[in-house]
């Protein structure tokens, strides 16, 4: 194995947006966390955290006083603390009706006709137009202030799930190459962060050929936009790719092995099967030793397992009862991950 191996990053992820959350986080991570071994805490705002700079865009309660109670817990535990703050994709929560931003400005959406009661699979989520560059007159003070309130040197800026990108009815994106627009933002945010000293984080799904690695629609990219891994010039390689599966496959993970081969460092992630994550891991310790083998100049950094739903006190619950195995009945998606939390320690204090 290799030597830097207990550098690794063993990450949980959430999405938090209420001020009342606060406290419940810094149980879990004194009482779940912590002893599990985790030394990385990946918090998902999005809109969701009380903006000092834009006010009127903020849908969460959560303040900076919250993250500094949150961080210091976190410092006392041996635990680093990111901020995720999710750009381009996931401009609403799962329908037609846009973030505050988008309603105040339409125009900034790549679909912005669609109605506000939409749902799938009329609309996943909204993206906003990568032509209309003014978007980041409102996401770069969000995304500077989340940073200086965090103190932090890594910002995972989201970028999955992306299907609305150069659409034909977009007047401003309407015959550009959708890999291009894709790649153009990535270097864009890149840009902005690399002059902070801020290393950035993204999720890998729309820069894998799903079709050729046998994925599916949400983990992998069927319009395209996956040939952006190509633009090493937009696509750098010191970003961490957070690269999720959370279905079982029986072939095997191979964006793994194409991230450590194109020169990622790469961080597998799983979400709420404890048995698949277990077989994700085994993959991931087979892909790392291939590509020892074969001298490819990626890593692995780690492992993520995530946590969609918002953090409160009765997630927290849910999730230390998952880590303990208290309650076989409990069916919540929360005791699964704690379920979860639980074997990928394990699993990552053996190897
Ligand atoms: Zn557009």
């Amino acid at each position: 194995m290799r030597k830097e191996k207990d550098c690794r990053m063993l990450a949980f992820h959430t999405r938090i947006h209420e001020h009342e959350a606060g406290e419940a986080l810094c149980v879990f991570i004194e009482q779940g966390l912590a002893p599990l071994g985790f030394n990385t805490l990946i918090l998902e705002l999005n809109p969701g955290y009380a903006y000092r700079c834009f006010p009127e865009f903020s849908t969460g309660t959560l303040c900076r006083e919250d993250i500094r109670r949150i961080r210091q817990v976190c410092l006392e535990n041996g635990i680093k603390l990111i901020p995720l703050f999710q750009c381009l994709s996931h401009q609403s929560n799962y329908g037609g009706k846009p973030w505050p931003l988008y309603q105040a400005h339409p125009e900034l959406l790549e679909k912005p006709d669609v109605p506000d009661d939409a749902k799938w699979p009329e609309i996943y989520c909204h993206s906003w137009c990568c032509s209309r560059k003014e978007v980041y007159d409102y996401i770069f003070p969000m995304m500077d202030e989340i940073i200086e309130d965090f103190e932090t040197d890594i910002l995972h800026i989201g970028m999955d799930e992306v299907f609305d990108i150069g659409e034909d009815d977009c007047p401003v994106c309407r015959g550009k190459d959708k890999a291009v627009l894709f790649a153009e933002t990535v270097k864009t945010i890149h840009d902005h962060l690399e002059e902070r000293g801020v290393k950035m984080m993204m999720w890998g799904d729309r820069l894998l050929d799903a079709s050729k690695l046998l994925y599916q629609m949400w983990e992998a990219d069927r319009f395209g936009l996956y040939k952006a891994l190509e633009d090493r010039d937009r696509i750098s390689r010191d970003i961490w790719i957070t690269d999720w599966h959370y279905d079982w496959h029986p072939h095997g993970y191979p964006s793994i092995d194409l991230f450590l081969k194109e020169g990622f460092t790469v961080i597998p992630s799983v979400f709420m099967d404890p048995d698949q994550a277990g077989h994700m891991l085994g993959y991931m310790v087979e892909a790392e030793y291939i590509a020892d083998k074969l001298h490819s100049p990626g890593k692995v950094g780690g492992v993520l397992c995530t946590h969609w739903d918002a953090f409160d006190e009765e997630r927290k619950e849910h999730l230390l009862k998952g880590i303990q195995e208290e309650d076989p009945e409990d069916k919540n998606t929360s005791y699964f991950v704690g379920q979860v939390l639980a074997k990928v320690s394990q699993l990552c204090r053996q190897s």
